[in-house]
């Protein structure tokens, strides 16, 4: 009998992580580069593709789909990428036609940040959860809502680009705007931030051990990024009455340095609600979120 393959991609600036969904249950899993122009990008994802549905065990005779997560604002319903900060090469280009035209299976396009949230939510820290933002901490800041158990992507695929949402600072961000989330809080945003201040650590995870030994400037900078954070999530609390905030990306890990702090100020930001009301806690499903979600958006 025929069997129904779902190939997921998540691209990203180096690495293309992808696997196979047979059932429900991942089966194959691998990575390649990411070549950093847009004709080597398709060539280099729709041949993954193909090797990973290959080394599945796909024939002729199977089905395969392809759920590609990408980084940047996507218009879903055209399979667009409209406006990539961080891969600039992607903008306004027509992905899926062109993945289409390559591979003649039936293609999804999702923001990577909406597709890890859809991958917590029936792999990871998700499952628990019937709704939560995901956050991905990473060089950018990306977001991804579950409503209900369902990813809700918005109208057009726009929803949940928490990053790119206003705090009060004024550094200017790679969209272009000023005071994004992601203009203060991405991994490289914090330890610039550390830096100016006098810091020596050379990495946020050196940071975080700063942090670990009771440094004061490390244990101060964390305090006032969580703040920042907490305010951030407060708006989303207050739009969508979430209660729960997963973090996600190759950041995560500093959750613990953040978390108090971002816990008070979401709370204090919400009208009447306590710390204790919230959930914030670390993502589970590591690096596979975005293609694990990806496949799962073809079904
Ligand atoms: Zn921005």
């Amino acid at each position: 009998m025929a069997k129904s393959f779902h190939i997921g991609l998540d691209l990203g600036g180096t690495a293309i992580k992808g696997g196979v969904l047979l059932d429900n249950t991942a089966v194959h899993e691998a990575r390649c580069e990411s070549p950093m122009n847009y004709e080597g990008c398709l060539e280099a994802l729709s041949n993954h593709a193909k090797i990973l549905a290959k080394a599945a065990g796909a024939t002729r005779n199977d089905t395969c789909t392809l759920g590609l997560a990408a980084p940047g604002a996507v218009n879903k319903p055209d399979g667009v990428v409209l406006d990539s900060p961080n891969l600039r090469f992607l903008d306004k280009k027509p992905l899926r036609a062109d993945l289409h035209a390559r591979l003649g299976w039936s293609i999804t396009l999702e923001n990577d940040a909406s597709a890890a949230a859809l991958g917590e939510s029936k792999f990871g820290a998700g499952k628990h959860h019937p709704s939560f933002l995901l956050v991905t901490l990473g060089t950018g800041i990306g977001g991804g809502v579950i409503l209900d158990h369902q990813l809700w992507s918005g109208t057009g695929g726009l929803a949940g680009e928490f990053g790119h949402m206003r705090t009060h600072h004024e550094r200017p961000c790679n969209c272009g705007g000023l005071g994004c989330v992601e203009a203060g809080l991405s991994s490289p945003q914090l330890l610039k931030w550390a830096q100016a201040e006098g810091s020596q650590a050379d990495s946020l995870p050196a940071l975080a051990q700063a942090a670990d030994e009771a440094d004061e400037l490390a244990l101060s900078i964390f305090k006032r990024a969580g703040t920042h954070f907490g305010e951030a999530l407060a708006q989303v609390a207050l739009l969508l009455d979430l209660r729960v905030f997963l973090l996600g990306g190759g950041g995560a890990p500093i959750l613990p340095h953040l978390k108090e702090s971002a816990l008070q100020s979401l709370a204090a930001r919400t009208l009447g609600r306590k710390p204790s009301d919230f959930v914030l806690e670390q993502a589970t499903c590591g690096n596979r979120a975005g293609w694990l979600g990806a496949a799962l958006s073809s079904l």
